[in-house]
């Protein structure tokens, strides 16, 4: 019997998986360059840790999280996101008793139950960053700097990207903002789609994030949070601001932008690529002043991102950076002529890859001909072991590029550098 995989819960087949580790590898070594260190959180947390730390009223938590029983009825939940689990470890582990800045980074799956559609999985994994213990709006522009710089270094073209910045302010200046929102929207309340009429009373600032055409019309013209944040916040904002340019980095003001998430205060931001259509956010995040407190930490402000490995995948293969590799993966593959050739290769391939040279044989018990079209295939030369050779103790290499063949001794081949190994 079949059993077939979850639906929104992909595969990442060997013909993707270069890239991928390709991106992974660039996102560790940039990370690792703004001093970020990779902290390595559960996939399963208690549910209450997003209920409370990512908002109850919000979709991810209201509609999208995996929760279950464990088999003592502890209510667990496969992790939607990853910063609320970073923020519990940090407070678990009083990892801000240093009063030090802290910096994290993470790669891994995050579980949300959506409608799957190009960019959009149930199953799908993010990297991130988290900056806990500094209020700096300099912190802010660097981590924007660092979500540039990721772009920059996977050469995607800067005119598909874009990055839109807005201030939600703090939780002080919400009640107002929230009022003047919920005011202007009551007063248009037809025009808003079944949903946000709902929201018009639990969380009216969520109805800046739906995607009906009649909602975003109203969003385009409603009340703005810049517009009521207080002086201190207002500073920061500036202050962000100014850094992005002083750091000549391209953004624009989005006054719609509020992001899903109730832990944002001050700066959010999204950097969005023109090649992703309606999912068009390849990562997003900004500042959470108020989570690690509220997660039973000391008040601490700290501001991060989080990205879509996925996304990032499309755009990358997109603008011609994901394409396979069309060289062949092995050094040698080993063709043995009869039983005690193929006893000596296995020898053979056990010492080769030892010495760190990736090497293979057939194991489909092919003919010569097809094993050489294997090889041909999957490396670089072909080292044929023939009963003639075996009793001369040598090998025969053929360089599967330009055809040229050389025999050798044995015990050379097993210990020296491979002649006309590139
Ligand atoms: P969020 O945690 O909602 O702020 O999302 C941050 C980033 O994660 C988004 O900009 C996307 O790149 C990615 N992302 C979020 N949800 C999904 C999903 N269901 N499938 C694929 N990528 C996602």
């Amino acid at each position: 019997m079949r059993v077939e995989g979850v639906r929104g819960m992909r595969d990442i087949l060997p013909d993707e998986t270069p890239l991928w580790q390709r991106l992974e590898e660039e996102i560790r070594e940039l990370f690792s360059l703004y001093g970020y260190r990779e902290i390595r959180v559960p996939i399963v947390e208690r549910a209450e840790l997003f209920s409370r730390g990512v908002g109850e009223e919000t979709e991810v938590v209201e509609k999208q999280m995996y929760v279950f029983p464990d088999r003592k009825g502890l209510m667990l939940a496969l992790r939607p996101e990853a910063t609320a689990s970073v923020v519990r470890a940090y407070v678990e582990h009083g990892l801000y008793a240093k009063g030090d800045l802290a910096k994290f980074y993470y790669l891994g799956p995050m579980f949300r139950y959506e409608k799957p559609q190009l960019g959009r999985q149930r199953q799908f994994h993010q990297y991130g960053v988290e900056a806990i213990g500094s209020p700096d709006p300099a912190l802010d522009a660097e981590v924007m700097d660092l979500a540039w710089n990721l772009m920059e270094r996977l050469k995607l073209r800067s005119e598909g990207l874009f990055l839109r910045v807005n201030s939600i302010g703090c939780r002080g200046d919400r009640p107002a903002y929230r009022e003047a929102l919920r005011g202007y929207l009551t007063a248009h309340e037809g025009e808003l789609c079944p949903e946000c009429r709902r929201r018009l009373e639990t969380n009216p600032l969520r109805i800046l994030d739906c995607k009906e055409e009649g909602c975003r019309a109203l969003a385009r013209e409603a009340p703005r949070s810049v517009d009521s944040l207080c002086p201190e916040c207002r500073a920061h904002f500036d202050a962000v601001q100014a850094h992005l340019r002083e750091l000549g980095l391209a953004h624009e003001l989005d006054p719609t932008l509020v992001r899903g998430l109730d832990y944002y205060t001050r700066t959010v931001f999204e950097l969005c690529s023109r090649d992703l259509g309606a999912q068009d956010a390849l990562l997003g995040g900004g500042r959470y002043d108020g989570l690690v407190e509220l997660l039973g930490g000391p008040p601490t402000p700290a501001v991060g991102f989080a990205g879509g490995m996925e996304r990032l995948a499309i755009v990358v293969s997109a603008q011609g950076g994901g394409a396979p590799s069309s060289e062949p993966e092995l050094d040698v593959y080993l063709v043995p002529i009869g039983d005690e050739a193929r006893q000596e290769g296995m020898k053979l391939l056990a010492a080769l890859r030892r010495r760190g040279i990736a090497a293979d044989t057939d194991y489909m018990g092919r003919s010569l001909r097809k094993a050489m079209g294997v090889a041909g295939r999957s490396a670089r030369r072909a080292a044929i072991l023939g009963g003639d050779e075996l009793s001369r103790r040598e090998i025969k290499l053929k360089d599967l590029a330009s055809g040229e063949e050389r025999t050798i001794p044995l015990a050379q081949f097993r210990t020296d550098p491979i002649p006309f190994l590139r």
